[in-house]
């Protein structure tokens, strides 16, 4: 038996980057999957062809995890489709990097809707269903930066730190119904959120980790695996960082 099997995941903004990995690993080990991005495109369209491939169920949801509204709307939606919800994946996320004498009032609005607000909201929308089943497990995609900070990045570190912050009051409000809830906290994962970093920038994170490589969205998706899965039955309320030693 696969370790996800007879499981029904959500991830949020996965039609590429990390999301994607996650999404197809977890159909590799045998979970179902909805998936939602702010477009239904050709990626998401490829996403459900390759998950499906695998023999399990995938389906593609345009939605913006950063309203409640739509949020509440998608996961009705996927409870009716699917019949359930073992696994929320809060993994939509966005940058508006700026030193904070530049920064603008609605780059740190924007970043603080899509990052830390979306957890909130998904997190409300699938609470009700994972409670009557009295089982769940949700992953809160935070950053190492939640928790050093980072020099251009206020706005996005403090999102990543209220993750943090999130995910260790839901593992308490929560827990006794064994529902659980964990951070991650990647470091430096190639996706096209960091392809957009200079060379030398890059060449920079690269020279402090101490396995000297950037992280692939397959390592973040293995943590993933471990977490949605009874594997990990007694962690809750846990950050656990996918960075190669970053924060050593
Ligand atoms: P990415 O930009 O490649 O992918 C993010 C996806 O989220 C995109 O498909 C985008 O369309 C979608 N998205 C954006 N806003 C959304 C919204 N409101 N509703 C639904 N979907 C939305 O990014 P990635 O590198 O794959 O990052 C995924 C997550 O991991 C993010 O939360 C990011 O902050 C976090 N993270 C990434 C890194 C890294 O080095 N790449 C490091 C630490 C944390």
């Amino acid at each position: 038996m696969k370790i996800l099997e007879g499981k029904t995941a959500v991830i949020t903004g996965a039609s590429r980057g990390i999301g994607r990995a996650i999404a197809l690993k977890f159909a590799s080990e045998g979970a179902n999957v909805a998936f939602s991005d702010l477009r239904y495109d050709e990626l998401a369209e490829s996403l459900e062809k390759e998950i499906s491939g695998m023999g399990v169920k995938g389906k593609g949801y345009a939605s913006d995890a950063s309203s409640l509204q739509a949020s509440e709307e998608f996961v009705k939606e996927v409870v009716n489709e699917f019949g359930s919800v073992d696994i929320l994946v809060n993994n939509a996320g966005i940058t508006r990097d700026n030193l904070l004498m530049r920064m603008s009032e609605d780059d740190w609005d924007l970043i603080m809707k899509v990052n830390l607000k979306s957890a909130f909201n998904l997190t409300k929308a699938v609470q009700s269903f994972m409670l009557k089943q009295r089982s769940g497990s949700i992953i809160n995609m935070s950053s190492v930066v939640g928790v050093s900070g980072n020099a251009g990045q206020s706005n996005y570190s403090a999102s990543k730190a209220g993750l943090i912050g999130f995910t260790k009051s839901i593992a308490q409000e929560l827990g006794s119904r064994s529902i659980r809830c964990n951070a991650i906290a990647p470091g430096f994962i190639i996706t096209e959120m960091t392809e957009k970093l200079s060379e030398e920038v890059r060449k920079g994170w690269t020279d402090k980790i101490p396995l000297k490589r950037g992280g692939t969205p397959e390592d973040v998706a293995n943590v993933c695996v471990f977490l949605g899965s009874e594997l990990s039955s007694y962690v809750t309320g846990q950050v656990i960082s996918v960075c190669g030693g970053m924060n050593t």
